[in-house]
């Protein structure tokens, strides 16, 4: 069989058409730059949706993958493997949680979360209880049960029937999550930051409020750390930052990387609802994905590497408001460590899609979150350098929209 020649228009003949990819097409990357079959050259402030957390092909990274890639691949679960058993070790020793389970992806480890508070609640209080509730505007993954407890009705409507035993109440408010929880609610689910709502940071104050309500009535605190966690809010998880420690963490996104992995954190006692049988991943816990995705560990739990990140906040809060300044096109810059939202002010709200496109033509990738939000979520270990230019050509992307 011959090999065509691909380009950007090959996506519309060949994919399903659930995305609406950028005219440009990567091939290659480095640190936080990138560049396109074209040979032009882009600084990337988007990381892959808060994936990319080394930037692009990091040393340890390849290093990683190469030697577990000469050694084996895949055992399947009949057997474990040396790199995930390290790598749930230390992410252990990290955290609160004593317990890991591996799958492929955050809707993945969510599914497995949410599926482990129903197991844990039927296991020890009955099958009555069984309600979760979750925040409007989160998200949680695709898959059906994922889009349920997620709180975007968009990516649910034309998939019903839905699962139920979900209720949806409006983030930070604690009212509303009184009013609804019960001896009935088995897991309150959270993301401490909502990414794709609009990078909205959960308040210390409503985390704590939300653990007080979890533990009168018995039910687990579950956080969604698919996009907040892994050094992105400037401690290894953004629980540590708030200070409220979780029963149930997921994470995915940025702790491989760049390769595929997701991971569900858990303690002794929750865990011990998942027993032998019950849930269960061909690929989940594969060991190309958890050797790479310790090489990330090693490299991001470390003092110099999260205090950078907060370093960095600074320069890009410093650097948005300085653009702010001159063409007043932010609403409100928000956001922790390196996953930070620019909301846009009217007429440029309804469009913040155009400046991914606007972006890309002066040689920056951005992201947008919510329809009204600029996002950056950029490699954890981007020079600052790369910051600098970045933000000249976001200005000039910028400068460009506003003349129109
Ligand atoms: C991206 C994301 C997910 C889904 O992760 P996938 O790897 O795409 O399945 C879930 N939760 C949050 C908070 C996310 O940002």
């Amino acid at each position: 069989m011959t090999t065509k020649q691909v380009t950007r228009s090959t996506f519309d003949e060949v994919m399903v058409p659930t995305y609406s990819p950028s005219q440009i097409v990567p091939v290659r990357g480095e640190g936080s730059r990138v560049w396109d079959q074209e040979g032009r050259e882009y600084v990337d402030f988007a990381g892959g949706i808060a994936v990319t957390a080394l930037g692009h092909c990091h040393p340890v990274m390849v290093k990683a993958l190469t030697e577990q890639a000469n050694k084996i691949w895949h055992l399947s679960n009949v057997m474990t493997n040396e790199p995930a058993l390290r790598l749930a070790s230390k992410l252990t020793d990290a955290t609160f949680a004593e317990r890991v389970f591996f799958a492929n992806s955050g809707a993945e480890a969510n599914e497995a979360a949410f599926k482990l508070a129903r197991k844990y609640a039927y296991d020890n209080f009955g099958p009555e209880k069984n309600e979760i509730i979750a925040f409007t505007n989160s998200f949680h993954g695709r898959t059906l049960f994922t889009v349920s407890v997620g709180g975007q009705p968009k990516y649910r409507i034309g998939f019903e029937p839905a699962p139920g035993g979900i209720t949806h109440v409006p983030f930070n408010d604690i009212e509303a999550l009184k009013a609804v929880i019960s001896e009935r609610t088995c897991a309150v689910v959270m993301e401490p930051i909502q990414g794709e709502g609009g990078i909205l940071p959960a308040t210390a104050e409503f985390a704590k409020a939300v653990r007080e309500l979890c533990d009168q009535h018995n039910a687990l605190l579950v956080f969604d750390e698919v996009q907040s966690g892994m050094g992105r809010s400037g401690s290894l998880f953004a629980y540590m930052e708030i200070g409220v420690t979780p029963d149930i963490l997921s994470s995915a996104k940025s702790l491989g990387g760049g390769f595929p992995i997701g991971a569900m954190l858990t303690t002794n006692k929750v865990a011990a609802s998942f027993g032998f049988g019950s849930h269960g991943s061909t690929y989940g816990g594969n060991a190309l994905a958890c050797a790479v995705a310790e090489s990330v560990l090693d490299e991001i739990n470390r003092p110099s590497v999260l205090e950078g990140v907060k370093r960095k906040h600074a320069l890009f809060r410093e650097a948005l408001e300085a653009i702010n300044a001159k063409y007043h096109i932010f609403k409100e810059i928000r956001g922790m460590g390196l996953l930070i939202g620019a909301e846009l002010v009217e007429p440029y709200a309804s469009n913040a899609k155009a400046f991914i496109g606007a972006g890309a033509e002066e040689g920056v990738m951005i992201l947008t979150a919510s329809t009204n939000t600029l996002r950056f979520a950029p490699s954890l270990v981007i020079p600052e350098e790369d910051i600098k230019e970045g933000m000249a050509r976001l200005e000039k992307a910028i400068a460009k929209m506003v003349s129109q």
